[in-house]
């Protein structure tokens, strides 16, 4: 299935690995030009080449921060107006709601709810008069089912939740939705740093310790970051006008509920 967006182009944050570089794969092999947003040069420009290589489209890089406004200043001059904007950051430390300061909960709003939202600013008026936008921001399934030691991210993804719940519906009507993906256990980079620290708290191998978690997860595996891009392209493609407002679960089925 082409999805229509051939020429499109797209600004993915935290793009160089993961769920970030699975969108943008996906993406590019759509025919999408990308600009791809992470904090280190190096695997940024590995990862830009690549995309490059397999798939001939456009690949621009922008090495920042992107929870500073010199961060997203610097990814908005390279790409001041994109058809599509996929909003990620890395996620907050886990821990107890005791130990957390207004400071670390600064650092999770700035880091998980208001530098999408900045970014939907800039960027969803011009995609409105253009006639054409999509705006997929990468959550976590914590917002649908929250997990005590993560409140920071609970909290702040929560609120962009609320937030785009109400834009989404404002935006629509001019071919322009929003939508969130939820991803459940994704076998990423953050996964491995996981999975490496319940192995040595259990006093299991790292092998062992992924093995007894994906048991635990219906789909028995982890998932794979080209699953999740490949939902993201579709929620990005000229077929998913009337999709807006949603939060996708991508889980395995973890989640046990009907809704
Ligand atoms: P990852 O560590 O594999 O990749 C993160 C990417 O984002 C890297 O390219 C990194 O450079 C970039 N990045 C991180 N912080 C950035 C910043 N401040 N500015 C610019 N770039 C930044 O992580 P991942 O597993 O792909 O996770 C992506 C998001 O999804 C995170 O917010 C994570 O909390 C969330 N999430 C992941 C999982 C999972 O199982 N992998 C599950 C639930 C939620």
């Amino acid at each position: 299935m082409k999805l229509g967006i051939a020429g499109k182009h797209a600004l993915v944050c935290g793009a160089s690995k993961g769920l970030g570089r699975g969108c943008a794969e996906a993406l590019a092999a759509e025919g999408v030009n990308v600009t791809l947003v992470a904090r280190t040069e190096a695997p940024l420009l590995r990862t830009a080449d690549e995309i490059r290589a397999s798939y001939g489209v456009t690949v621009t890089t922008v090495a920042c921060d992107i929870t500073t406004p010199e961060g997203r200043a610097a990814a908005l001059a390279a790409c001041p107006s994109p058809d599509i904007l996929v909003n990620n950051a890395g996620g907050p430390p886990a821990g107890d709601f005791r130990d957390w300061s207004r400071e670390d909960w600064i650092r999770a709003l700035d880091a998980n709810m208001l530098t999408p939202i900045e970014l939907i600013k800039a960027t969803v008026d011009g995609m409105m008069e253009r006639g054409f936008g999509r705006i997929v921001n990468i959550t976590s399934s914590a917002v649908k089912a929250p997990i005590a030691e993560l409140g920071l991210s609970n909290g702040a993804r929560s609120g962009l939740t609320g937030f785009v719940a109400g834009l989404a519906r404002k935006t629509v009507a001019h071919n322009v939705t929003i939508n969130n993906i939820l991803p459940g256990m994704f076998d990423t980079d953050r996964l491995a740093s996981l999975m490496k620290s319940r192995a040595n708290q259990q006093g299991l191998s790292v092998d062992e310790a992924r093995a007894r978690i994906a048991h635990g997860i219906p789909a028995q595996r982890f998932g794979r970051p080209e699953e999740f891009g490949a939902l993201c392209a579709f929620l990005c493609s000229a077929y998913a006008g009337y999709i807006t407002g949603q939060n996708l679960l991508i889980d395995g089925g973890n989640y046990p509920g009907v809704f």
